[in-house]
């Protein structure tokens, strides 16, 4: 298996539909994303430690969650939970300005180092932080993505995205979430739920109070 192998068998199985996800895809080599003790996983549909008790998600659920959020060439995206920095290199690669905030300062730190291969690494703005509170410098956003489980969707980030913008954000309990689809809209939100999910709990401010 390799990584043009994982895309095909993603698209055969419907979680990549769309061209610019496939193309964004192709040019990043998950095993670049994933520790080395576990590179011979790389290319299962599975998700994977990344130390700190944290994971780099299955990509099956990567490309769900890009599609949903219909990432666009050009589009400002903030991404809650940098985490290995795969997903925020996909958002890259599809020509978005990706703001991607960590909370613990080694992942933050390993993801930078994951991204030196990345062809698309100078569209993506790695930030330490707690994201719960999103990062106001750089709003209003046309797309924002939480790849962590909020109790609930927290109130900064739906006010720091653009009229018209779309959260994909899981939200639930600390093991098992929804994912939402949320558009914001000027008399309101239109919500849609994709399904059930299992995502590490978003820590913070308005996330999960535990660490
Ligand atoms: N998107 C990541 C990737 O492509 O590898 C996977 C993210 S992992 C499932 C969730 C990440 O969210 C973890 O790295 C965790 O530390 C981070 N996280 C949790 N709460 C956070 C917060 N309040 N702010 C920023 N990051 C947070």
């Amino acid at each position: 298996m390799n990584n043009e192998a994982m895309v095909h068998t993603l698209e055969m199985h419907g979680y990549i539909k769309s061209r610019r996800v496939k193309d964004a895809f192709l040019k990043v080599d998950r095993a670049n994303f994933v520790p080395e003790e576990h590179r011979s996983h790389a290319y299962f549909d599975d998700p994977i430690p990344i130390g700190h008790a944290q994971t780099i998600s299955a990509p099956s659920m990567v490309a769900v969650m890009l599609e949903l959020l219909d990432v666009f060439e050009g589009a400002k995206v903030l991404e809650v939970g940098t985490g290995s920095g795969y997903n925020a290199c996909l958002m890259g690669c599809i020509g978005a300005e990706v703001y991607s905030i960590e909370r613990i300062p080694e992942l933050r730190k390993l993801a930078k180092k994951n991204m030196e291969n990345c062809p698309c690494k100078d569209n993506v703005h790695l930030l330490l932080g707690d994201g719960s509170v999103g990062y106001e410098e750089e709003a209003p956003y046309d797309r924002i993505i939480v790849t962590c489980g909020a109790p609930d969707i927290p109130e900064p980030l739906k006010e720091q995205l653009k009229c018209g913008g779309i959260m994909v954000i899981p939200v639930g309990g600390t093991f098992f979430q929804e994912l939402y689809v949320l558009r914001k809209e000027r008399h309101g939100w239109r919500k849609r739920v994709w399904g059930d999910v299992a995502f590490v709990p978003l820590v913070g401010r308005y996330g999960h109070r535990w660490a």
